[in-house]
C-alpha cells in the first residue's frame, strides 16, 4: 500500500449480505479511491432488537458476496468482541494498525439519519470521513440534498461525501420476509437479490426459514 493508505470501512449486520451492500462496496471502492476495504460484520448491535443470525453464517455469508471485489477484505474484529461494539473502537484500531491511513467510513442514507445517536459521533467524524450511498426505500433518491435533510438533522452539521450509485430498493429485512415465505427459489430466479453464492449458502444451510 502507499505511504498514506486510503482505507474504507463498511460495517453492518449483513444478515444476508445483498446486491445493494456489493453496489455499495463498489462505489466506494472506485470513488474514493481505496486502496483497501474493510468489510466489517457487526457483533449483536445495541441499536438493533432482534437477534442476529450466528457470527459464523454472516461471516461466511459476507466473504461469499465480496469475494470478487479487488482489494476487499473482510474484517472478523467486531464479531470477536464482547459486550458492544462500537464503530469508534474498531475505527481507532485500524488507524492504530495503519497510523498514516486516511480513513473513510460508509454507510447508506438511513444510517446517515440516525448517525448523531451513535456512541461518540463526534469522535468517529474527528478520525474518518463520512461517505454516504442513497437508498431509496427509505428516503427516496435526493434525500441526500440539503433540502431533503431529515428535520431532527436541521440542526446538526455533518459533513459527508456523497457515493452516487442508482439507489437500490432491497433490505436484507424484506429479504428475510420473503425467505421466510418459501419465497427464495422465485426471487433468484427473476431478479438476483443475493449473489448465487450467498443464495445456494442460505439454502444449504435452511437460514432464514423461522426469522422475523
Ligand atoms: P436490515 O434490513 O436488517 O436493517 P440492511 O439491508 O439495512 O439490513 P445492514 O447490514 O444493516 O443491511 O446495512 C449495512 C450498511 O449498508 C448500512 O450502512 C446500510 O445503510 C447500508 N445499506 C443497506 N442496504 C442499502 C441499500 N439498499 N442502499 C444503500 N445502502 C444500504
Amino acid at each position: 500500500m502507499p505511504g498514506h493508505p486510503r482505507i474504507g470501512l463498511y460495517g453492518g449486520a449483513f444478515d444476508p449480505p445483498h446486491v445493494a451492500h456489493h453496489a455499495v462496496a463498489q462505489a466506494a471502492l472506485g470513488q474514493l479511491g481505496l486502496d483497501l476495504l474493510l468489510i466489517i460484520p457487526t457483533g449483536q448491535a445495541w441499536h438493533k432488537s432482534r437477534p442476529l443470525t450466528s457470527a459464523e453464517h454472516r461471516l461466511a455469508m459476507a466473504r461469499l458476496a465480496f469475494a470478487d471485489l479487488p482489494r476487499t477484505r473482510v474484517d472478523e474484529r467486531e464479531l470477536h468482541r464482547t459486550g458492544p461494539t462500537y464503530t469508534i473502537d474498531t475505527l481507532a484500531e485500524v488507524a492504530a494498525e495503519h497510523p498514516d491511513a486516511e480513513l473513510f467510513l460508509i454507510v447508506g442514507a438511513d444510517q446517515l439519519q440516525q448517525f448523531p445517536t451513535w456512541h461518540r459521533w463526534q469522535d468517529i467524524l474527528s478520525r474518518a470521513t463520512l461517505a454516504v450511498a442513497n437508498r431509496a426505500e427509505h428516503i427516496g433518491t435526493d434525500a441526500l440534498s440539503p433540502a431533503h435533510r431529515p428535520s431532527n438533522l436541521s440542526a446538526v452539521e455533518i459533513p459527508f461525501v456523497t457515493l452516487a450509485m442508482a439507489p437500490l430498493n432491497v433490505s436484507a429485512t424484506a429479504l428475510r420476509r420473503h425467505m421466510q415465505q418459501d419465497w427464495l427459489d422465485g426471487v433468484l430466479d427473476d431478479v438476483p437479490l443475493v449473489s448465487p453464492a450467498v443464495a445456494g449458502y442460505i439454502s444449504t444451510h435452511n437460514l432464514y426459514q423461522n426469522h422475523s
